[in-house]
């Protein structure tokens, strides 16, 4: 069989370079030392990381040409054209704010929604955090939540340049956030968010829960009073008490079942 096509999808290089660079990380400023490379179920996030980029692909390519179409169809051409005439840094964190700030609105209605809480719960189910942990995400959970924050970078105009550098920026910081490191920004973890700030988003802490929903900048939660700006300590545990079942398949189908195990 021809293996390009595999190894096209998997995208071996882009994973390798992620390798090379959180795994002497990870070992270095480890948040849990303890924690080994290959911990619990990191054959089941191997799965998400590989097989989720195929829907989720599809799905923020589609909200993608429905943006552009919405842009051309309901921003005037002159208002596109000056929000592609600003300088790159300006457009770029133009885009970076206004993009997490949908994020957040959608990550804080997949808390607070039960039915969309099942499948955000796939992702809180992760009981030991690192670069890996990232990708454990229900393809739907990703389509609808970034896919949101999508919406006004295609229509309002922004260019090119500035779309790539927030992709770009956005998919290391992911990773970084949930890598297993303790880094805190010091006094800039107000402005950034650090692998510290989004630990405390999964801890399995009820003290703790519903803290933290922005991706990229805590203002959003400081501004919305869901902040929990903790920087001497990282959380002792992770996950959530729902009975998400391990494996990649179940993990699909789990948002969709009825809770029957109640009865017995
Ligand atoms: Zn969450
Ligand atoms: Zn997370």
């Amino acid at each position: 069989m021809d293996m390009d096509w595999l190894l096209g999808f998997i995208d071996v290089k882009a994973i390798l370079i992620v390798i090379l660079i959180f795994g002497p990380l990870e070992r270095m400023l480890p948040a849990r030392p303890q924690q080994p490379a290959l911990r619990r179920a990191w054959t089941t996030d191997a799965v998400h990381c590989v097989v989720n980029r195929i829907p989720i692909g599809i799905g923020l390519g589609l909200v993608a040409a429905l943006s552009i179409w919405l842009g051309d169809a309901a921003v005037p051409a002159s208002f596109r054209a000056s929000v592609a005439a600003q300088p790159l840094w300006l457009q770029t964190v133009i885009l970076m704010l206004l993009a997490d700030l949908i994020f957040y609105a959608m990550h804080r209605l997949f808390h607070t929604v039960p039915a969309l809480w099942r499948i955000h719960a796939i992702h809180h189910s992760i009981s030991d955090l690192d670069w890996l942990a990232a990708y454990r995400i229900h393809p739907l959970d990703q389509i609808l939540t970034k896919g949101a924050s999508l919406i006004p970078a295609f229509a309002l105009g922004f260019s090119d340049a500035a779309l790539a550098i927030f992709f770009v920026v956005f998919q290391w910081h992911t990773l970084l956030l949930h890598s297993n490191v303790r880094i805190g920004f010091g006094p800039f973890s107000w402005l950034v968010a650090s692998p510290c700030f989004h630990h405390w988003h999964h801890a399995n802490d009820p003290a703790h829960w519903n803290r933290n929903f922005a991706a990229q900048f805590p203002l959003w939660d400081i501004l919305f009073g869901t902040a929990q700006m903790r920087r001497d300590a990282m959380p002792d545990r992770y996950g959530i008490e729902d009975p998400v079942p391990p494996g990649y398949g179940r993990q699909m189908v789990y948002p969709f079942q009825r809770e029957s195990k109640d009865a017995a």
